[in-house]
């Protein structure tokens, strides 16, 4: 995730509390229509005029109506419900209540295996869009998901790269379960990395290599285990896995941010509406950061903002509640920019994000687009638990 606060909004000097919180709504707003106005800029208007026309056929829609998008133009309350829900930071501290006795022999998703993945991900080293990194992580999923047997397509574009103007070449990586099956759901995350450490306390540190163990490789790695339950899921709903490029190809020094943000999400979804598949995205969950050794998972405003993906945030926090995972707190936390909102706003697809935005812990100093941001701050328990909630998700609450 990205711009909710950049290196100036969080920076410890600019003025007390009450100051921050007003420079960062303020920063955050900016920020927020800045990237979708640069984005629209860039790609061009066809984001509202869906061409092509879809052979996709429906089927009982009456069993997808508690996650049915919602007409915005034909609200009138959305605007109030908005702006009550555009606090910045968690509602409340965590409490000894918000940690599961859980350990990994309790949970049937194999945490240790998917913090191996993430290892083995951040041992290519950075990943930048259009870097040889990325390139090689690209083969790896591509060996690691066709061995399971998924059908995997490179869904490639570019971009112009933000300082010299340069192409870079861009591809996001859609990964397929049960192609023939034309309600589906996605389960996605960003795959690049930050190009610097720019957060780091240490100014020497800030043009080093950014590794993004929590940051990136986190969520990689729980999907590629979650791929290998995948083949065995039943029902008339398929399953897609993404992973967006370009998510954050955003340089950032002394305030100053060249580059726009989710990149890879805006194509995606622009593409999805412009030639509509034979397919259907009922329901999406994005994942970012989800293996802080401390996992504070709050619900994130935007994802409660939108009318139809608000329902999924609860039906994963009851569940999580179901299953003692703790971790996520029933309380409202930061108002995150991430890729879901490209999915939500211009895809039409009700999606979530399940993030950790306070790494390691609210208020103190962050390891985001840190040189902290490193296996070691990360853990295999924290994989293990919102790998369980959302593989259970996709079997108890995912229509049949
Ligand atoms: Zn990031």
């Amino acid at each position: 995730m990205s711009a909710s606060r950049s290196s100036a909004v969080r920076s410890r000097s600019v003025g007390g509390p009450a100051q921050r919180a007003t420079w960062r709504l303020g920063a955050i707003s900016l920020l927020l229509v800045a990237a979708i106005v640069g984005l629209f800029a860039k790609y061009g208007a066809n984001v509202f005029s869906s061409g092509g026309s879809s052979d996709y056929q429906s089927g009982d829609e009456a069993v997808w109506e508690k996650w049915r998008p919602v007409d915005r133009s034909a609200e009138s309350d959305t605007g109030a419900e908005y702006a009550a829900l555009r606090e910045t930071k968690p509602e409340r501290r965590p409490t000894a209540n918000d940690r599961s006795d859980l350990e990994l022999k309790d949970i049937p998703f194999d945490g240790a295996a998917a913090y191996e993945y993430l290892k083995q991900v951040c041992a290519i080293g950075p990943r930048r869009s259009g870097s040889a990194g990325m390139r090689k992580q690209q083969e790896l999923l591509v060996a690691h998901f066709k061995k399971l047997g998924a059908k995997i397509e490179l869904q490639r574009f570019q971009t112009r790269h933000p300082l010299d103007g340069s192409v870079v070449p861009l591809a996001n990586l859609i990964v397929t379960w049960h192609p023939e099956r034309r309600e589906r759901v996605l389960l996605c995350c960003h795959y690049d990395t930050r190009p610097y450490p720019e957060n780091d306390p240490n100014p020497a540190k800030r043009k080093s290599d950014f590794i993004g163990a929590n940051d990136g490789a986190s969520s990689v790695g729980l999907l590629m285990q979650l791929g290998k339950s995948m083949p065995k899921v039943e029902g008339k709903v398929g399953v897609d896995f993404v992973f967006f490029d370009a998510e954050e190809l955003v340089y950032e020094e002394g305030g100053f941010k060249r580059g726009d943000y989710f990149i890879g999400s805006y194509w995606f979804a622009n593409e999805y509406k412009r030639k509509p598949p034979k397919h259907k995205y009922r329901a999406g969950i994005l994942l970012d950061m989800v293996a802080d050794a401390e996992l504070h998972l709050y619900k994130d405003r935007h994802s409660l903002a939108f009318p139809a993906a608000r329902p999924i945030v609860e039906e994963v926090w009851k569940l999580a509640a179901e299953l003692e995972v703790r971790e996520f707190i029933d309380a409202k936390g930061h108002l995150v920019q991430d890729d879901h909102l490209m999915l939500n706003e211009f895809g039409g697809i009700p999606t979530i994000d399940i993030i950790d935005f306070d790494y390691p812990r609210p208020g103190d100093e962050t390891y985001w687009h840190t040189t902290s941001d490193v296996p070691e701050n990360c853990s295999a328990l924290s994989l293990a638990k919102v790998g369980w909630v959302v593989e259970e998700w996709l079997k108890r609450t995912v229509p049949k």
